[in-house]
């Protein structure tokens, strides 16, 4: 592995685990998504090599292309979908990955849970909040949360099983984690998909269960899709 890739990977490591220790949380109890997107594999096989199994990407189409061959070498690599999905591709979602972070409408609701049954096969499931409220993002409002969660229940069947957010890029991301932890509180979700490379120690203060980090492991990406 390259030494670069290496030594970040391992930086984030420590990181995570001081941050888990600094807030009494179990060593080990946060989970690292490593994010990929637009690396290809073979800067991915090092991070694999090096014990990493959780990754995580943002559009289908990219992933299609690396993860299949990847699996075959790797079979216990754990994907999660982190960007959004057009109904359009849920077939080939549902078909790829473990774990589906961003639902965020009815329609792709309905769309899920009728692929669910076609294929006999179930990703988990968290439904993405837009906690600041931003018009271009996606997400469901923090207003909008708990009665969409009971929709997913009682009209298609579903239980996500956690929340997941990207708060405003120039703001104070700590009173979005917060909003996050709350909405998944009250509603007895047991994860919390928050927190990037530039912040996740503050993520997991607020109770992160999951971290989501890509250029703090990979490097800078080369241009940022979507
Ligand atoms: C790209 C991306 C990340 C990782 O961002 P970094 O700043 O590179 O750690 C996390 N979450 C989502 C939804 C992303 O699209």
């Amino acid at each position: 592995m390259s030494d670069g890739t290496h030594a970040r990977l391992q930086d984030v490591r420590n990181r995570l685990t001081e941050a888990e220790e600094a807030r009494g949380r179990q060593v080990g109890e946060v989970k690292l998504v490593a994010v990929s997107k637009t690396f290809g594999p073979e800067a991915i096989r090092p991070v694999i090599e090096a014990g990493q199994t959780i990754f995580g990407e943002n559009k289908v189409q990219e992933s299609q292309g690396k993860w299949p061959e990847l699996r075959k070498e790797y079979p216990n690599i754990e994907l999660h979908l982190i960007g959004p999905l057009q109904t359009n591709k849920v077939r080939d979602a549902v078909g790829l990955f473990d774990c589906i972070q961003t639902l965020d409408r009815p329609k792709l609701a309905r769309a899920l849970a009728k692929e669910f049954a076609l294929q006999a096969k179930q990703p988990e499931l968290f439904v993405q909040v837009n906690t600041g409220q931003e018009p271009q993002k996606a997400g469901i409002l923090p207003s909008e949360v708990d009665d969409f969660l009971q929709l997913c229940r009682d009209e298609f069947g579903l239980r996500a099983s956690g929340l997941m957010c990207i708060p405003p890029f120039d703001e104070e991301p700590s009173l979005h984690f917060a909003l996050l932890k709350k909405i998944a509180d009250r509603n007895a979700l047991a994860a919390l998909s928050m927190g990037m490379s530039s912040d996740f120690e503050t993520a997991i203060a607020f109770g992160a269960t999951h971290v989501r980090v890509g250029s703090a492991i990979f490097g800078a990406r080369s241009y940022t899709p979507g």
